[in-house]
């Protein structure tokens, strides 16, 4: 499903280069639930946002789905980023819009038709249990409800990948623990490959069964988590 080969990426600052990434390979299945764990500065959100094709890798490939994304123009780029969903540490929704129109947004840039819109949005909010939220704004609902209406915006263009930016960091262990379960039925019932980086290694545990472990820019162990983690 993911294949990535040598990406690396080093940044221009004014004190100088940055190796924020360096010679990362990684092959991630399509029925994975994929970890990356390391500690602040290690490089974790420069490798999500090259993944996302937010940012440029200074070299290396990345093929996703048979395409190779360092090779995209413009265009074919646009098309390639509907393929993968995103959800953040703090939800990064619109707060003038409702619940349902956070849902719409990416649909509407997708320029799909309103009643196609409307019967999506119904069906995503049933999927992540808001169905009746749907007309409250972001600051009436809980950070786990927050959370899982950007679930459901992230899964409006079906992509096929899932990538999670420290998505539960701000939430208490029993609404990140209910978070957990909807992503891995996520990834199980609609057989979307999930990537998601995270400090905490109770994440890890919860719910990945490969995991990388990144530090400096390096991975420095990766394999199954029952092997990596799970304590004798
Ligand atoms: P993490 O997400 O694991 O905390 P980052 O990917 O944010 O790590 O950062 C990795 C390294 O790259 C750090 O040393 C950071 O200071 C540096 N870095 C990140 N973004 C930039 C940037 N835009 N310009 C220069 N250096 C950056
Ligand atoms: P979830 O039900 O998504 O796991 P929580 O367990 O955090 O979220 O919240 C439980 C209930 O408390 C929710 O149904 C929600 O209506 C209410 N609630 C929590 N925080 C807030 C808030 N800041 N504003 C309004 N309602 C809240």
């Amino acid at each position: 499903m993911i294949e990535i080969k040598g990406l690396t990426k080093v940044y221009d600052s004014e004190e100088g280069e940055v190796v924020a990434l360096k010679d990362i390979n990684l092959e991630i299945d399509r029925d994975d639930i994929f970890g990356i764990i390391g500690p602040s500065g290690a490089g974790k959100s420069t490798f999500i946002r090259c993944l996302n094709l937010l940012e440029e890798p200074t070299e290396g490939r990345m093929i996703i789905d048979g395409e190779d994304l360092t090779e995209l123009n413009t265009g074919q780029l646009r098309q390639a980023r509907k393929k993968i969903g995103m959800i953040f540490q703090n939800f990064n929704l619109l707060q003038s819009r409702t619940v349902a129109d956070n849902v719409a947004f990416p649909l509407e840039l997708a320029d799909i038709n309103k009643s196609e819109i409307d019967k999506k949005v119904t069906e995503l909010l049933e999927l992540v249990g808001l169905a009746d939220k749907a007309n409250n704004y972001p600051a009436q609902l809980s950070g786990g409800q927050q959370q899982r209406v950007g679930i459901a915006r992230a899964l409006a263009n079906d992509p096929k990948l899932l990538l999670c930016d420290e998505a539960t960091s701000s939430l208490d262990p029993e609404t990140t623990d209910a978070i957990l379960d909807l992503i891995k039925d996520i990834n199980q019932q609609l057989g979307i490959t999930v990537v998601l980086i995270t400090h905490e290694m109770e994440v890890i545990k919860k719910i990945c069964n490969k995991v990388a472990v990144l530090e400096s820019g390096s991975i420095v162990e990766q394999g199954e988590t029952m092997q990596i983690f799970i304590n004798p």
